[in-house]
């Protein structure tokens, strides 16, 4: 087939890759991208199978298809919602895999064939390699321990161990050499081409980096570190595409790795972090706080006579909410508030709410909650003071106002000013610490009522007391 014909194929599936990405920037177009990126995706594997004519080697090809296709569908479909950032977290590693392994495949291919480039041809070649090995390799083991993280840990022997967060001042000195080695490896893979002890050892290099990046954040940092091994995998894609001179591998890395890299950056002005000081300033040791204080739980008619008449309230939605899938029941609360006694709902969206970015979004949109409602952090904070009460559900560090003493994991973390309304309605199942380990104030307060209870039982029971009321 002629060569403009795959380039067109290229080309018009880097254009669906863009107006996917383009559309999934606002929730209603959102479901649209995401089929646009799949088109793409496929336009890509059909071009690429014309043009190197994988078709002669039929069985191989089926078989990675059908195994890929089987392992992507099975993890899709028994994934629960709550277990979507681990997902996500796992795909990142294996993004990062799959492009250490092609540089890998390359490498071996040019030594075993003794067709190593020469000159300038070379150190492209064996750099691009060495980078894509580096970031490839590292985003893998960095990702199976953000998995571990958040998962918060695993059943090992029959007994469940927590996954450590770890790591003394003086780590940040090995991350640092390790950097530097990796370094200087791929400048002497460069000047030994046929060496691949090279490689072995840059493989090492790059998976103990990876381990000792992630290993010491806890606390409130992991969605940062989360979107920015997003972004890694993304470059380790796109050296690859410089490797196999792949077009359409190189604008869907840099994709992915320039809004990962926007969305790192997001979250770090979200958490109010320096992505450095998220990287080299985790020491580890956030450790949950024993909660000692106690509190009195309150009911759900209790509750009801607290709302009667309320002309403005706000709903804090948090990672409980996700687990409880108590989504359509919040609705449902909103509706019969607005209903009875026309109150004005708004919904309080703090940017790492729950466990991934858009999380609240996602759920609440599954809701058919209006986007209008979904009012982001700086601008429902204002009109905090004049709610008649929040109701926070399943949220927990995104309004602890222990962020703002400057001191703890969650230290100078905004959050949403919930302690600000009239009067407080928290749902959750005991007064337990959220991710970061941290006890809250806001249960304690005098204005607070504590309805505890898994988020759906709870909300259900609020609706209930709410009709009869
Ligand atoms: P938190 O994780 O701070 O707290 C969630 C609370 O939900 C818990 O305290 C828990 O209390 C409660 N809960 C759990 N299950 C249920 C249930 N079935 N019904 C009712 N309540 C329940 O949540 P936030 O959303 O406030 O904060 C998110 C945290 O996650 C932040 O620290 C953020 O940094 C971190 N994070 C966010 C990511 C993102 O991209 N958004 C990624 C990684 C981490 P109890 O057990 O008492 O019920």
């Amino acid at each position: 087939m002629d060569n403009q014909w795959f380039q067109l194929g290229y080309l018009i599936s880097a254009g669906l890759f863009i107006f996917g990405l383009k559309m999934l920037g606002h929730p209603r177009t959102a479901p649209r991208g995401n089929q646009l990126g799949a088109m793409g995706m496929l336009m890509a594997v059909l071009t690429v199978l014309l043009e190197t004519d994988l078709v002669t080697r039929p069985v191989l090809i089926i078989a990675g298809i059908a195994l890929g296709a089987a392992i992507g569908s099975l993890l899709a479909i028994r994934v629960e919602m709550t277990g979507m950032p681990e997902l996500v977290a796992l795909f990142n590693g294996f993004g990062g895999a799959a492009s250490a392994l092609v540089a890998l495949a390359e490498i071996y291919s040019a030594i075993e064939s003794d067709t190593i480039p020469k000159g300038l041809e070379l150190h492209v070649a064996w750099t691009a390699i060495g980078l894509s090995a580096l970031v490839g390799w590292m985003t893998l083991t960095g990702s199976l321990v953000a998995f571990a993280k958040l998962k918060g840990g695993f059943m090992i022997l029959g007994k469940w161990r927590r996954t450590p967060t770890w790591g003394p001042s003086w780590l940040n000195g090995v991350k640092g050499l390790i950097m530097l080695s990796s370094i200087v490896v791929i400048y002497l893979s460069v000047t030994t081409p046929d060496d691949f002890q090279m490689v072995w050892v840059l493989i090492l290099l790059a998976c103990l980096l990876g381990v000792v990046l992630v290993l010491p954040i806890g606390g409130a940092d992991m969605p940062v570190v989360v979107s920015l091994l997003n972004s890694l995998s993304g470059i380790a894609a796109a050296f690859t595409g410089f490797i196999i001179s792949n077009p359409v591998l190189i604008i869907a890395g840099s994709l992915v790795g320039a809004s990962g890299l926007i969305l790192t950056f997001i979250m770090c002005k979200a958490m109010n972090r320096r992505l450095i000081d998220v990287l080299f300033k985790s020491f580890g040791g956030s450790d949950k706080q024993s909660v000692t204080r106690t509190k009195v739980g309150s009911d759900p008619d209790e509750v009801a006579m607290i709302l009667d008449g309320a002309q403005k309230v706000i709903i804090v939605p948090g990672y409980g909410m996700a687990v409880s899938q108590c989504q359509h029941q919040v609705k449902e609360f909103a509706d019969l508030m607005k209903e009875k006694y026309d109150t004005e709902v708004k919904y309080a969206i703090h940017p790492v709410a729950g466990r991934m970015p858009g999380h609240m979004n996602v759920l609440l949109a599954e809701a058919n909650v209006p986007y209008d409602q979904l009012i982001e952090m700086d601008e429902i904070n204002p009109e905090m003071p004049e709610a008649d009460a929040a109701i926070i559900i399943g949220a927990n560090d995104t309004c602890n106002p222990v962020a703002r003493s400057g001191e703890g994991p969650l230290a100078g973390m905004p959050i949403i000013d919930a302690d600000l309304a009239r009067s407080v309605v928290i749902i959750k199942r005991s007064l337990s610490v959220g991710y970061a380990g941290v006890d809250n104030d806001l249960f304690y307060m005098d204005k607070t009522m504590m309805l505890f209870g898994d988020g759906k039982k709870m909300m259900m029971a609020l609706n209930s007391a709410l009709k009869e009321a």
